[in-house]
């Protein structure tokens, strides 16, 4: 059971992702936060993503295929994955078919997180997330029970991402606008998207997307529980 998630940026697709990761033992690729801890690692992808990421475009296809190449390699056959990210363009979504039919895998469910475009920068603007476990807050939205300290470790550093400025999001968002109707007519022409309303409440959007896998076949194989 693949999955992938489409969605603009501060749409929930981390979030539902985390949770999914946590409560259904899926694998997540999310290739934004692949990105990042490369950048920060000063890898040799890090440093061909770094200038793109930093002007809110899109890192070259050709760089994010054989990214998710090499990521998927390491991922047995039949763990299930989530796609958080990737793809972005229609050249990503006809790699990635190609490269999991190599695999023996498919796409089996991609959902459109769909939100309002001027909610998501006030959510994108005052997110973060704990130095230490990553959990996730929100300065309007989400804060910490104590003021300064993480809910689930105690971490009291907490950071933002540096693509995560007013200016920033309205190119993340219009390079997103320019390619979501390619990716979602790709798909669609597969009978695999599904569309949840992204401004519901965080246990709504988990409830809605959590009925499309069990409809769409999800079996609760690898499910921890
Ligand atoms: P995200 O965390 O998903 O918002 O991604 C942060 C940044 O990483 C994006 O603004 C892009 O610069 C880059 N990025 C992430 N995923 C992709 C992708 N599939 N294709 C191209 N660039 C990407």
């Amino acid at each position: 059971m693949n999955l992938v998630f489409i969605g603009p940026p501060g749409a929930g697709k981390g979030t539902q992702t985390k949770r999914l990761v946590e409560e259904k033992n899926m694998v997540a690729l999310a290739t934004g936060d692949i990105l990042r801890q490369n950048v920060q690692n000063e890898t040799e992808l890090g440093k061909q993503a770094k200038e793109y990421m930093d002007a809110g475009k899109l890192v070259p296809d050709e760089v994010m295929i054989n990214m998710i190449e090499g990521e998927l390699t390491n991922i047995s056959a039949e763990q299930a994955v989530i796609f958080d990210g990737f793809p972005r363009t229609v050249a990503q979504a006809e790699a990635l078919d190609a490269l999991l039919n190599r695999l023996n895998k498919t796409i089996d469910n991609v959902i459109e997180l769909v939100v309002d475009d001027e909610a998501l920068v006030e959510r994108i603007v005052g997110r973060s997330t704990c130095k230490t476990c990553q959990a996730s807050y929100h300065d309007k939205f989400s804060l910490p029970k104590v003021a300064g300290v993480c809910d689930y470790c105690g971490g009291t550093e907490f950071v933002r991402r540096s693509d995560d400025t007013p200016e920033k999001i309205k190119n993340r968002l219009s390079v997103y606008n320019q390619e979501k109707s390619g990716i979602i007519d790709y798909y669609r022409k597969q009978d695999l998207v599904s569309e949840v309303d992204g401004m519901l409440e965080q246990e709504e959007v988990a409830g809605a997307i959590e009925k499309i896998l069990v409809d769409g076949g999800l079996t609760y194989k690898y499910a921890k529980v």
